[in-house]
């Protein structure tokens, strides 16, 4: 009798399941719009120009070493990750109340994040219903109480604001509020200014903790200061206390360089120090210290104006094949008389379209269309190429007819 005889699977994680499901999958017309990955019109996912430029530099410099960070990660990073969401006017950081952490990515950050709140004395965590599947596990894990704040109205596939602000309305004071900073995952779907200056009110008057998730800056809009549009408001704007844990796997496409930062505010400057004491234990009993492959590269392309100029063409090509795949999958169901309204196609912003299929129509389009989507009706836009569009959309029309 073994220790471990009497041991249990846990369920499979949906996402990792699809994905060895496509993988395993020998028909040569499959499509992959499962994984949050950046795919370029050939269907690759590949290291941006600006990224591989920079690692051939750094193989060149033979003062880099392998030597360990401290645990909150390498300061010039973190400084100009303050720069990149906040902007360099930004009064947090002229007043000094800001301050970044180097982490492991968006989900690393998060986790990070969350048990410095939690250690503090902040025992409720919402989410948006729906949200990224990882959010409750995240919570739940380091023992948060797991609510849920409306989101989405599936009847006009929009947002439900009305539902979202009662909710948070009835949220206890200092329960941490998991937003979405932009291109909301699953739906793609993201408030408006105004809608955002009502949540930021809520909060403000309800004494909840807002904590933005910022896993698709540049996605949204293409354009980084647009993008970072509800932190700056906020933060400079409205004076709130909040975290943000910020993921750059896919907008410099670092997915598995693991880096990401977390960046937090607060109301006066003497909070910073303690901030970074209380990570540095966090981060030492979990895995000591961070990676730095990835941290150099975003901060050597971060801290030089030419190169982040072409992060930035990088970025906003990476959004408008996005939109010309949003455009172009929105023309042909409507050339095939789909039934239904797909206007959502075009006006959801990000990686990711919630198409409002369900379930039934989404096993219907794995086992026997070979296109591999979650089972919620969400699909990777960047997966639609112009050689697979037309299977596609007359595969989504066969399901729905
Ligand atoms: N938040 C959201 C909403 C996401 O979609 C993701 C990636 N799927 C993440 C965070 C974190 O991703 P990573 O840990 O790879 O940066």
């Amino acid at each position: 009798m073994g220790f471990f005889d009497c041991i249990s699977s846990d369920p499979p994680i949906e996402i990792f399941r699809l994905t060895e499901l496509f993988n395993n999958d020998k028909n040569p017309s499959k499509v992959n719009l499962g994984a949050g990955v950046y795919q370029d019109e050939n269907g690759k996912m590949s290291t941006l120009s600006v990224v591989r430029a920079v690692e051939q530099s750094m193989a060149q410099d033979l003062t880099l070493d392998k030597s360990y960070l401290k645990p909150i990660g390498q300061d010039s990073f973190c400084q100009a990750c303050l720069e990149l969401v906040l902007g360099k006017q930004s009064s947090s950081i002229i007043e000094n109340r800001a301050c970044s952490i180097q982490g492991l990515s968006g989900t690393g950050c998060l986790t990070i994040g969350l048990k410095f709140l939690y250690r503090n004395g902040y025992k409720i965590g919402y989410i948006s219903s729906p949200t990224w599947s990882n959010h409750g596990s995240i919570l739940q894990s380091i023992g948060f109480d797991v609510k849920q704040y409306r989101y989405w109205n599936k009847d006009k596939l929009n947002l439900d604001i009305d539902g979202l602000l009662q909710d948070l309305q009835d949220a206890p004071e200092n329960s941490v509020i998991i937003l979405h900073a932009c291109s909301h995952n699953p739906t793609g779907c993201d408030p408006t200014h105004e809608q955002w200056q009502q949540i930021s009110d809520v909060i403000k008057q309800r004494k909840l903790f807002p904590f933005f998730d910022f896993a698709y800056h540049g996605f949204s809009s293409g354009d980084l200061d647009q993008d970072a549009w509800s932190i700056r408001y906020f933060a400079d704007h409205q004076k709130h206390e909040l975290l943000v844990a910020q993921s750059f796997a896919k907008n410099f496409s670092l997915y598995n360089e693991r880096i990401g930062h977390l960046m937090g505010i607060f109301s006066s400057t003497d909070i910073i120090p303690k901030f970074r004491s209380q990570l540095t234990t966090i981060i030492r009993q979990i895995y000591s210290n961070p990676p730095v492959h990835g941290a150099r590269i975003v901060a050597t392309i971060l801290n030089n104006p030419t190169l982040c100029l072409q992060w930035k063409d990088n970025v906003r090509a990476m959004y408008e094949r996005i939109q010309s795949m949003r455009q172009l999958l929105y023309t042909k169901l409507k050339q095939l008389g789909t039934p239904g309204n797909w206007d959502h196609i075009i006006t959801q912003h990000g990686m990711f379209a919630f198409t409002g299929l369900n379930s039934r129509q989404c096993q219907i389009l794995v086992q026997q269309h070979h296109i591999y989507l979650m089972n919620d009706g969400r699909i990777n836009i960047c997966g639609i190429t112009q050689n697979n569009v037309d299977q596609v959309s007359k595969s989504f029309y066969d399901v729905v007819t």
